[in-house]
């Protein structure tokens, strides 16, 4: 019976034979195999030679089942094996070269048959002093190894994994304990040891784990070529949002995830990037956006949520994968950017110029603070593109749209308000401020002419108001086009300034 639930799990193992631990669980299974047979072979047959030969033929599989168990724990929970890890061999060679060949009784010695009160003849016998002080404290050394790090694994881990790992830990107990009872000397059946059909009650607990919890069931075919050889991130996380597995991509990315992370819970693996976190938790099928850096360079990310459903259509885990879209959103930013600026002069547009200007005048009605808007005209510019061409008249909006922005202070709103007309809003800056920033700006225009070989001067309106209560932007814009207007009549190439809004009477003191 313990025989073909041994053969049903090496079966099982072969076919999950891509997951990592499923090998070492082979050759587990295998040594388990040669223990049960010799054991089997032991109570079959008779005389003390042949049960003696039996016996040996036991301990093959007796000494190399807790380093191979170790090995697939050691594998199983994502840990990589140390270099020495061969050395872990040197203990179980020499017991079996004592127990094969050594004379006397280094492993054991004096063994006898005994037939009284027990259903077969039993052999017996003392056990040397390798058996006693080196190989079976190595034994229960290693196996309380692989208990301690399913118990860590078991404390650290959620989900499905942890009974995973819960599952293992117990099939480790079971025969460790039976161990005890058998070296205590507390064996209900003298010389009968009850590891074997612990290990069978074993066996079981890691059929349900096989089976129930899909130890080594990850599709990894599946896995390794779609997932792994993916550009894009991908991780994988079970219903209760404890970390599943994740490709390379996604370890790249956040070097949070190591494989020993898998199966520990979300919000403790990604306790560095709250960000990611947030969005993985509380994220729905929608997609969202994160900018995540590695070194200097930043990246941007939509994460895509899909639920994972199983069989019976309830919610197994999420599949969550990261699309770069850096350079979707840059060309974005550009296309927004080119649609803010005019053209020509790349100063910002008439709606544009608009839209900044009113969310300063809402700004500064909330600071209570003041503000000046500056309308101006180039004189006589029909004039410059009928005697040098339109070309050269491009060419001096441009200079002029040059040479009036190094005159401005970087938060200045500037603008191109129709064709050869520009605006300025000014934050902060109360009328005698403004005349001055007027007044620069038309000396620096007269100074384009030695830039262009064209004599151009511009007519300025100037527009303020101390405190912006009641002000609406068509007010102030009214007002200094009022004043341009004036300045075109008084002759051009001057600034004239509007009446203050709302005039000096009227504000209280
Ligand atoms: P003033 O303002 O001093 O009264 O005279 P003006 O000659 O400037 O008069 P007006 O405002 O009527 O003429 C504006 C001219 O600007 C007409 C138009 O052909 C020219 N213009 C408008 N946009 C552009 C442009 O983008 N490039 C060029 N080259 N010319 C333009
Ligand atoms: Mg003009
Ligand atoms: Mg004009």
């Amino acid at each position: 019976m313990s025989f073909a639930i041994l053969v049903a799990m090496l079966v099982l193992a072969w076919r999950s034979r891509r997951a990592p631990a499923a090998t070492p669980f082979a050759y587990a299974i295998a040594a388990l195999m040669v223990w049960t047979v010799g054991f089997a072979m032991e109570l079959a047959s008779t005389g003390v030679e042949a049960k003696l030969f039996w016996v040996n033929v036991q301990y093959v599989g007796i000494v190399a089942l807790p380093v191979f168990w170790l090995q697939v724990v050691v594998t199983h929970l994502g840990y990589s094996r140390p270099r020495w890890w061969t050395l872990l061999w040197v203990v179980p060679a020499l017991t079996l070269l004592f127990v094969w060949w050594a004379p006397g009784d280094v492993f054991y010695g004096d063994p006898s048959l005994i037939s009284r009160g027990v259903p077969v003849p039993m052999l017996d016998y003392d056990y040397g002093w390798w058996a006693l002080w080196v190989s079976t404290p190595y034994a229960l050394a290693l196996t309380i190894a692989a208990a301690t790090l399913l118990v860590l694994a078991v404390r650290r881990r959620c989900g499905t994994s942890r009974w995973q790992a819960a599952l293992l830990l117990a099939s480790t107990l079971v025969p460790l304990l039976a161990e005890l009872v058998y070296a205590l000397g507390w064996s209900p059946v003298q010389g009968y040891n009850l590891v074997v059909p612990a290990i069978v009650l074993s066996g079981v607990m890691m059929a349900v784990a096989l089976f129930r919890y899909h130890l080594f069931d990850v599709a990894p075919l599946a896995r390794e070529v779609v997932v792994e050889s993916m550009r894009d991130p991908v991780i994988v996380l079970d219903e209760r949002r404890c970390l599943v597995d994740f490709n390379a991509a996604a370890g790249a990315l956040l070097p949070a995830l190591r494989p020993e992370a898998i199966g520990g819970p979300l919000a403790v693996v990604l306790e560095g990037s709250p960000n990611v976190l947030d969005m993985l938790q509380h994220g729905s099928s929608s997609e969202r956006e994160v900018t995540l850096r590695s070194g200097d360079d930043a990246r941007q990310f939509s994460l895509e949520l899909s639920p994972v459903r199983a069989a019976r259509g309830h919610v197994a885990g999420t599949v969550a994968v990261f699309h770069d879209i850096t350079e979707r959103v840059e060309l974005f930013e550009r296309v927004k950017e080119l649609a803010r600026l005019d053209g020509l002069t790349n100063i910002f547009n008439r709606r544009h110029f608009f839209e900044l200007a009113a969310a300063e005048l809402q700004r500064a009605r909330r600071h209570d603070a003041s503000l000046s808007l500056i309308l101006f005209d180039l004189d006589h510019f029909k004039e410059i593109n009928d005697n040098h061409g339109h070309l050269r008249g491009d060419e001096v909006l441009r200079a002029v749209a040059r040479a009036c922005g190094d005159r401005l202070r970087s938060f200045d709103i500037f603008g191109r308000y129709g064709g050869e007309e520009f605006a300025v809003l000014l934050p902060d800056v109360d009328p005698d401020g403004a005349l001055a920033v007027a007044e620069r700006l038309r000396r620096g225009i007269a100074e384009v002419q030695r830039e262009v070989g064209v004599e151009v001067s511009a007519s300025f309106g100037v527009a303020s108001v101390l405190t912006t209560v009641g002000v609406g932007l068509d007010d102030l814009l009214a007002l200094a086009d009022e004043a341009l207007y004036r300045a075109k009549s008084r002759g051009r190439d001057r600034v004239e300034e509007a009446t203050c809004l709302p005039a000096p009477e009227q504000i209280d003191v």
